[in-house]
């Protein structure tokens, strides 16, 4: 049985980024705007010597008198349902706002195991995002950066303790 994955967080964090990554093509699509992903996402991705199903999380492809929060909570909640593990991406150089909170919630009542991941953590500015992300309660945030390729190795480590 193959092992499935749910790339879950609030629009902007970097998530179709680490998709595209992971996959190695570019089916996800990228945007500056928040949100932009139009369909949940999932292809077969590879992080080390591990061969699992990834979704990406969007949150447009429902009716669009929804608000984004509804929609986003329904792909979410769909994906980690189907998923065996779950990561939770917040953005290091934001730090964590009210909508990550409102992720966090609804992640934990999914009840899967999660691995907290802090995108953007290329550089300084990263620093206090990445000591803000603990107080979500998963644990320390691995710090990755999906555009430069940072901290793969050690979200692969975070991903295998899971299992
Ligand atoms: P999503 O809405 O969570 O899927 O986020 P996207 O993958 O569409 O990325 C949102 C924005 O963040 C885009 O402008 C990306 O180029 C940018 N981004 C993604 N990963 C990184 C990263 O590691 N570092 C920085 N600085 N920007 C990133
Ligand atoms: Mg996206």
């Amino acid at each position: 049985m193959s092992l499935t994955v749910a790339l879950v967080g609030r629009p902007n964090v970097g998530k179709s980024t680490l998709f595209n990554r992971l996959v190695g093509q570019k089916i996800a699509l990228v945007d500056d705007r928040p949100g932009v992903t139009r369909d949940r996402r999932e292809a077969p991705a590879k992080l080390g010597d591990l061969d699992f199903i990834l979704i990406d999380t969007a949150g447009l492809e429902d009716a669009a008198d929804e608000t984004l929060q509804g929609r986003m909570r329904a792909q979410t909640e769909r994906a980690i349902a189907d998923a065996d593990i779950s990561v939770f991406m917040v953005d290091a150089r934001v730090g964590i706002t009210p909508d990550d909170e409102h992720f966090a919630r609804l992640i934990r009542q999914g009840g899967k195991p999660v691995v907290l991941v802090a995108n953007k953590a290329e550089g300084r500015a990263a620093e206090s995002g990445l000591l803000e992300a603990y107080s979500l309660g998963f644990g320390e945030a691995v710090a990755v950066s999906a555009e430069h390729g940072v901290g793969l190795p050690d979200l692969y480590e975070a991903v295998v303790a899971t299992l």
